[in-house]
């Protein structure tokens, strides 16, 4: 066969670039709100409140109380890899905050329209500013603002056509939203959360702040989920191995449900473990499989009785 000539290698355009990497950090509505919760944690807030137009495609705003955003560090607040989070690569040994890549923000305005109100303490008036692929697009306009800083995400992906229209198709991003909220929501239990959808009267999550895990649990998952818990506590402070503490709660075997959900949280980061929800599945299989014996034993003696009888019956 006959060699083809190797195409040529060409450089993209950076705006390519920054629309690319930008669809990787925030690859649907659901991770946009993970970034900008996460974002107003980290900003120290008690309140957290959510409004979503559209499975979050038309609109996402999240407005906290937080300490805000200094007027003077607006310009490049949604730069690349800007922070305040992390200045020397040591510091990575003892970060708190959640975020410390200064990346989300920035790929949101590559992806989306931003729109960010501001003001910090002390202040008599907050700032209002919008964005586009990393930069302003006006100077900061002086504006009325309660404590905090509200962001407000416009039309996601309205420069990815496919991706819009993939997602337009699935309406689960919503209820994504809402579960990433209620999981938020019983871990940040000093933090009121509320998640509502555009023209909806009442909010789909509403916490108040509380020092009881199980009060959180209740106003989230309800009474029947809350009143059926076991707490669950390990830990292992063997220092040749890791040391650890857990914390939780589990289901007892009054609560029903069709599969199981786990929330799991390290070091106050959400991750899935799929390897200790597997190992939590065996524990309950096992038990399925008594069950599932004792009920087999009990079908099984009562068919021999009722054929035992229908023996004697026939004879007679
Ligand atoms: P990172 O969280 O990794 O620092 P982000 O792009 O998420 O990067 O945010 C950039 C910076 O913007 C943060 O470091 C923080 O200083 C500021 N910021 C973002 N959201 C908020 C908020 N809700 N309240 C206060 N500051 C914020
Ligand atoms: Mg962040």
């Amino acid at each position: 066969e006959e060699a083809k000539e190797p195409p040529r290698i060409q450089r993209l355009s950076e705006s390519v670039v920054n629309r690319i990497a930008a669809g990787e950090v925030i690859q649907r509505p659901v991770s946009a709100v993970k970034e900008l919760v996460e974002n107003s944690l980290d900003a120290n807030s008690t309140s957290i409140n959510l409004l979503v137009k559209d499975g979050g495609l038309k609109l996402i705003q999240v407005s906290d109380d937080g300490h805000g955003i200094r007027l003077e560090d607006l310009p490049i607040l949604c730069e690349r890899h800007t922070t305040s989070k992390l200045s020397a690569f040591e510091d990575l040994h003892s970060i708190k905050s959640m975020g410390f890549r200064g990346e989300a923000l920035a790929s949101m305005t590559y992806v989306a329209h931003v729109t960010v109100t501001t003001i910090t303490k002390g202040q008599l008036h907050g700032y209002r500013v919008s964005y586009r692929d990393g930069l302003m697009e006006n100077e900061p306009r002086p504006c009325a603002a309660v404590k905090g800083t509200h962001i407000m995400v416009e039309n996601l992906f309205y420069n990815m056509a496919a991706r819009r229209k993939t997602l337009q198709n699935s309406s689960d991003d919503y209820s994504k939203i809402v579960d990433l909220i209620s999981r938020f929501a019983i871990h940040h239990i000093n933090v009121s959360f509320s998640c509502r959808k555009h023209g909806a009267t009442r909010a789909d999550v509403h916490t108040v702040a509380t020092s009881s895990r199980l009060d959180a649990i209740r106003s989230v998952y309800g009474i029947s989920v809350a009143r059926n818990l076991i707490k669950i506590e390990a830990s292992d402070n063997n220092p040749s191995t890791s040391i650890f503490e857990m914390q939780g709660y589990m289901s007892n075997a009054n609560y029903a449900a069709k599969k199981i959900t786990m929330v799991l949280f390290i070091n106050d980061r959400l991750v899935e473990c799929s390897a200790l929800k597997r190992a939590i599945e065996i524990v309950s299989l096992l038990n399925q499989e008594v069950i599932i014996e004792k009920i087999q034993s009990v079908i099984e003696s009562r068919l021999r009785s009722s054929n035992e009888t229908r023996t004697y019956q026939e004879q007679t």
